[in-house]
């Protein structure tokens, strides 16, 4: 273990702008990684078979590669739910049940998706949409700002390269820290492993507020950000990892009802 941390600091000291050609979709290899880490013996084994020999991991970023397939052709809402800056709690907890008209379809395309799957377990689509949501729901600018697109529209400069905010929390920190979605997962299950009660006992109310605060602290850190890539991936990474030790906890929680 002592050379695990080792390594991680060494890692973490030596960020670089020529470790950005990392892959996007580390993000949610990371999440089901961690799930698949906290699955029964039983729910594994259902899974594995399901999914076949591939397994869950690669499945997991299968939902945003078939945005333009037309099987699914309203797929693309599903990924992201709109927010306004400056909400009250309670309008922020009414989305969960009282789903929004304009926008994105992130909340209702789950709980429907989650129905499904309970009255079908062996449907594959089904399990692999509710893998890579569950990485989605906890991505702090997939609950972003209706008016500029979750963060689309927030221009800034990333290592000297033009990119956007929505762009930074989906694969900018995450490949400016430059670990593997393997390393990361491990890494994040060793740091955060005192906070698993804690997101288990958690209801989707307090989840979700804790997202939505922290997308609104987001946007506030860039109203008065150096530009620093550096300073924002110090600053922000601890967060983004807790979002991302969340979520794999709950789509393990929920594996393991469906499957256990
Ligand atoms: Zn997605």
């Amino acid at each position: 273990m002592r050379k695990i941390r080792l390594l991680i600091t060494l890692c973490a000291l030596t960020l670089s702008a020529g470790q950005l050609l990392a892959w996007g979709p580390t993000g949610h290899r990371i999440v089901t990684q961690i799930a698949y880490d906290n699955l029964t013996c039983r729910a594994r084994h259902r899974v594995d078979r399901i999914l076949g020999e591939k397994g869950i991991v690669y499945w997991s970023t299968w939902a945003d590669n078939i945005k333009s397939d037309t099987v699914y052709p309203s797929s693309h809402d599903w990924h992201y739910q709109d927010f306004n800056p400056g909400m009250c709690d309670s309008a922020v907890i009414a989305t969960l049940t009282n789903y929004p008209t304009v926008g994105g379809n992130l909340f209702r395309s789950m709980d429907s998706l989650i129905i499904l799957l309970r009255n079908d377990r062996s449907n594959a689509d089904a399990l692999k949409f509710v893998v890579h949501l569950m990485g989605d729901r906890f991505c702090p600018m997939h609950t972003g700002h209706l008016d500029d697109l979750g963060g689309n529209r927030v221009l800034l400069e990333w290592f000297r390269q033009p990119r956007n905010l929505h762009w930074v929390w989906d694969e900018g920190i995450i490949n400016a820290v430059g670990y593997s979605y393997t390393e990361y997962a491990e890494y994040i299950q060793h740091r955060y492993s005192n906070q698993k009660q804690t997101i288990r006992h958690m209801s989707w109310e307090e989840l979700l507020l804790h997202n939505y605060h922290l997308t609104e602290e987001i946007y506030q850190y860039h109203d008065c950000w150096n530009g620093n890539a550096f300073v924002y991936t110090y600053h922000f990474a601890p967060a983004m990892e807790w979002q991302l030790y969340a979520a794999g906890i709950r789509l393990a929680m929920l594996l393991n009802e469906i499957y256990g």
